[in-house]
């Protein structure tokens, strides 16, 4: 191997990076290593800024005229045509509204109703476990619908298969799915498929191309905070076919007609339920914008640049760690995380998060580095390794304290 990376290397890297202003805006802990931007996307000052003008001008001054006047009534649609510049679809195909697990709901029942005669939802064994227990509550509900888990997706595509369930990447170990080959999989065995992107949204470039359905949460690459709205992408040729039994009043075609019966809206507006959350999706718009001027496919070449220098690290800083990658590294086949396996992995994020390191961990022993670059810098990608060996060299993970499991990981 080459001489080792120095963190001189690495501040080099940081002087030549074209998106090295966008760290500035966003509000950045002292000293803390934050690598878990792919779990909880950092504060853009924008962000900050528009919340509190949306609190004390919109709501405090405002009041109930801000449903028009501060534009809240179309919020949903115009944060929606935001996401759908992230995800290569039209405007008007996308919708800001509730909760990815609620979202997935709505387009798996829309998918049943728009199959007639097929019932079984087929998702993968190791998907997200939310996408997999909305499909069971959806047949509990129905009472007659085969939750069908499959290890290869692709081979398990039959003809009684309503609705492929799946995510663009892999929440453990990064995988990236071939998305156009699995959309055109589904397609020839006449099923719709529905693509989940909370992890590739606004970490890499997407472009859902034939897909049928998509969603995706606001508060990881989004950096809409915690909580935020979801999204919710239907592909134009459905929308006046496709319906979702969510059926609220906001989804309605004329809401302020009070009818007493329920119209769908003709576009994309069916699938919202009630009352958008304004403040919340205020952040999230604000958010969005640093990443559609930032540009995706710069996002993404920084992102692979600083994957393949935090596993150089390791393999030359922590080679007597037993760290296993299970990530590849193979350039435009992973998210934007790495995920490394060892026996001690709990101990090990304690331990980091007790020297100012934020990765997270998913059991069964998996530590998870996200890499957003938007808000991390190649140095702090050096100190991060830095202080991993040393955790490793001064046996800090085997203190009793970080064995303790924390309700959230
Ligand atoms: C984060 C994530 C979710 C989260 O769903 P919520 O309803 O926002 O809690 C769902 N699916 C996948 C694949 C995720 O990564």
């Amino acid at each position: 191997m080459s001489k080792k990376l120095s963190r001189e290397d690495c501040a080099a890297l940081d002087a030549a990076d074209p998106l090295a202003p966008f760290l500035a805006r966003f509000r950045r802990p002292r000293d803390l290593l934050y690598f878990d931007g792919n779990s909880l996307g950092m504060l853009p000052w924008a962000a900050s800024r528009r919340v509190v003008e949306a609190l004390e001008n919109e709501w405090g001054e405002g009041l109930i005229e801000s449903w028009t006047e501060a534009g809240w009534i179309q919020l949903p649609q115009r944060v929606g045509a935001k996401i759908a510049r992230l995800i290569g679809a039209e405007a008007d195909e996308v919708i800001a509204t509730d909760s990815t697990s609620i979202n997935l709901f709505k387009l798996l029942a829309a998918s049943l109703k728009l199959r007639p005669g097929r019932r079984v939802i087929l998702t993968e064994a190791g998907n997200f476990p939310t996408d997999i227990y909305m499909a069971e509550g959806l047949d509990h509900l129905l009472g007659d619908v085969e939750v069908r888990l499959a290890d290869d997706v692709a081979k398990a595509i039959t003809e009684d298969v309503a609705v492929v369930s799946i995510s663009h990447v892999d929440y453990r170990t990064s995988a990236l799915s071939d998305m156009p080959a699995l959309t055109e999989a589904a397609h020839a065995k006449g099923a719709l498929i529905l693509w989940d992107l909370c992890h590739s949204a606004g970490a890499i470039p997407v472009a859902l191309g034939k897909a049928d359905f998509a969603v995706g949460c606001g508060y990881k690459f989004l950096n809409g905070g915690p909580g935020a709205p979801a999204y919710v992408f239907v592909a134009r040729r459905w929308h006046p076919l496709f319906t979702q039994p969510l059926a609220g009043w906001m989804g309605h075609a004329a809401p302020f007609e009070f009818e007493a019966h329920y119209r769908p809206s003709p576009g994309i507006k069916r699938a919202l339920s009630g009352t958008p959350s304004v403040l919340a999706m205020t952040a999230l718009d604000a958010a969005l914008d640093l990443l559609i001027e930032a540009d995706m496919p710069r996002i993404r070449a920084k992102a692979e640049a600083q994957m393949d220098l935090f596993a150089r690290l390791v393999d030359e800083r922590c080679a007597d760690m037993g760290l296993e990658l299970l990530t590849t590294r193979e350039h435009g086949m992973r998210g934007s995380h790495l995920a490394y396996r060892h026996a001690e992995g709990y101990a090990l994020t304690q331990a980091l998060r007790a020297r100012r390191v934020v990765p997270d961990f998913r059991a069964p022993d998996i530590i998870r580095f996200g890499f957003t670059p938007l808000t991390l810098a190649y140095v702090e990608i050096f100190d991060a390794v830095d202080r991993l060996a040393a955790i490793w060299r001064e046996g800090l993970w085997q203190e009793p304290r970080f064995a303790q499991k924390a309700a959230v990981t």
